[in-house]
């Protein structure tokens, strides 16, 4: 803990909520910059927007999605137009307040005139989705997964999914939503935070009973049910990695502009919480992303009404100290090294943690103020495991290795090879051959970062997009330049009027709608990925071309 900053470069920062501080040089840091930003429930349904937009049939994994205020013309115009179509439609959807968590401000609704526009949590910009009526229950129970995904790197991307995660249950039996029990939020939100005040929450120190449970004693249950729990694996995997592509091009924005290529700073990883709901034909939706997932280890007991103790978790124990170290296994500035320049390398520096007063994380290095006997044990317990991990990195040097690969964390040596197995596996680039063909909005992000210009900026102004537009010879006698203007100020007036960032210009996922139009135009016949593509190769193949591959900075 370093409440009053830092005083010694480290190999590892572990900052408690985002990545805040722009003075690490050098390093690793365990949050990307902008994550938090990319991750919101308006951020993420554009992105997978986008994606849908691109590729419907691989992006079905999210539910249909409307923003609020900007798109509830929108969305009352394709609920009408349904309910004509088909007057036995009776569906239900959620509202989520934009920025929201552990279900705060959460509703169900049956009719777009049901969405509460006023208040102080209304009036906030939310986002209403289709609601899944028929999840898988267990129990008769509504239930969502929560799984660990560590992004271990961006550029290129590498994607690590724990082996295990954890289920949280409704506490009161599922019914189909109905104007009755719409509002009954023991019954449809699985959020931690708001069954936990449930009189018939159940904590138990067993993995397969209670409202918490890991998700492997779910598996187990369905396998011996007959479920195919492969295939349920390789869906979420799936629902992973594209759900990791389509955040992408936003991350790297961010990233450029706080950690600019070519100068010195640190790289980045984070460990990201995946909410799941499996339909009852075993499907899996994502539900959101969280970028500050608590590893809480412990839960709180109402010991009489209002007041609260903190009592160890076995459950969450078991799922979230693999996730940690393992975390730390795998960013060992060791190997890094290691693979840099295939040296003997001196000693971990240390592992700084950052974590403000509420952050609730308990590989407390140096626990103080610890009131209760139980908890500070059950915690201190914990430290020794992961001190334990580290004090093995600061005595022992490996042997120089040929080449370094992930193979050796499958299979440690030394002293690493006393700890339990790895629970984080690889999925990206493992199966990357599966998913390149997604990542054409991160190519549209290549370009844009390319002529932002001025480190520093995530926006592109006016002459940016210009010499865009003049170095990829995009316009011509049926679009003049006095065209591409009024494209320029059309789409970045509008989304300048969504944002609440007042930095002026032209954001990403404005180029990114500027440059799906300018797609469609040229390519009139093709499906949109296939304009998308068309432009994106005619595009680098005339960048390429330049004289010296210089670019027409604002050149007239
Ligand atoms: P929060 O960040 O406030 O937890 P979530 O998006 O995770 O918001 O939603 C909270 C809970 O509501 C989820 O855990 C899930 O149980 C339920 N939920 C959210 N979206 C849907 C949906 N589209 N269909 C069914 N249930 C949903």
């Amino acid at each position: 803990q370093v409440p009053f900053g830092r005083r010694m470069p480290c190999d590892i920062y572990w900052h408690g909520v985002s990545f805040h501080d722009k003075n690490i040089f050098s390093g690793q840091v365990n949050k990307f910059p902008g994550m938090a930003e990319t991750v919101r429930k308006i951020t993420l349904s554009r992105a997978m927007k986008i994606m849908k937009d691109l590729f419907p049939l691989e992006y079905d994994f999210y539910p249909r999605s409307w923003i609020l205020p900007d798109e509830l013309s929108l969305f009352e115009s394709e609920f009408h137009k349904t309910k004509d179509s088909d007057p036995s439609w009776k569906p239900t959807f959620i509202v989520k307040p934009d920025g929201g968590c552990q279900g705060d401000g959460i509703y169900l609704i049956k009719d777009p005139g049901d969405i509460r526009l006023t208040g102080s949590t209304q009036s906030r910009p939310a986002v209403v989705q289709e609601y899944i009526c028929e999840p898988l229950l267990v129990d008769n129970l509504k239930f969502d997964i929560r799984l660990y995904v560590l992004l271990k790197s961006l550029e290129p991307l590498e994607i690590y999914i724990a082996k295990d995660g954890l289920s949280r249950f409704c506490t009161e039996p599922y019914q189909e939503p109905t104007l009755k029990n719409l509002h009954q939020v023991f019954m449809h939100l699985t959020n931690y935070s708001l069954n936990i005040h449930s009189g018939n929450f159940i904590h138990s120190d067993s993995a397969s009973t209670g409202s918490k449970r890991t998700f492997s004693s779910i598996l187990c249950r369905l396998s011996s049910e007959g479920v195919d729990v492969k295939k349920l694996w390789s869906d979420i995997i799936s629902l992973v990695i594209k759900t990791i592509i389509a955040l992408m091009p936003e991350l790297k924005v961010y990233y450029q502009s706080d950690i600019p290529a070519g100068k010195p700073g640190p790289t980045c990883f984070q460990i990201l919480g995946f909410d799941i709901l499996l339909m009852e034909s075993l499907k899996p939706m994502l539900m959101e992303v969280n970028a500050n997932p608590s590893m809480r280890i412990e839960h709180e007991q109402e010991l009489s009404p209002g007041v609260f103790e903190y009592v160890p978790s076995p459950v969450d124990e078991e799922v979230k100290v693999a996730v940690i170290r393992d975390t730390l296994r795998l960013m060992d500035p060791r190997k890094k090294k290691k693979k840099d320049t295939h040296l003997i390398f001196p000693h971990l520096h240390g592992v700084l943690i950052f974590f403000p007063p509420s952050y609730h994380v308990m590989y407390d290095i140096e626990k103080k103020g610890m009131k209760d006997k139980q908890h500070k044990h059950h915690s201190l317990k914990l430290s020794l495991k992961l001190k334990f991990y580290l004090k093995l990195g600061s005595y022992q040097s490996l042997k120089q290795a040929p080449e370094v690969s992930e193979e050796l964390l499958d299979t440690p040596k030394g002293p690493e090879a006393a700890l339990p197995s790895l629970c984080l596996r690889q999925v990206f680039p493992k199966y990357a051959k599966y998913f390149c063909h997604l990542l054409l909005v991160d190519k549209v992000a290549a370009l844009f970062i390319h002529f932002l210009g001025i480190k520093g900026t995530t926006k592109l102004g006016p002459t940016g997009f210009r010499t865009f537009i003049r170095n990829c010879r995009l316009s011509n006698s049926s679009f003049s330049m006095a065209s591409v203007d009024i494209l320029y100020i059309d789409i970045t007036r509008r989304w300048n009027s969504m944002s609440i960032d007042k930095e002026s210009g032209m954001c990403l996922q404005a180029f990114v709608e500027a440059f799906f139009s300018l797609a469609r135009r040229r390519y009139k016949l093709l499906p949109l990925h296939e304009q998308v593509l068309s432009l994106i190769e005619l595009c680098e193949n005339r960048l390429a071309a330049l004289p010296g591959k210089r670019l027409l900075w604002g050149c007239g």
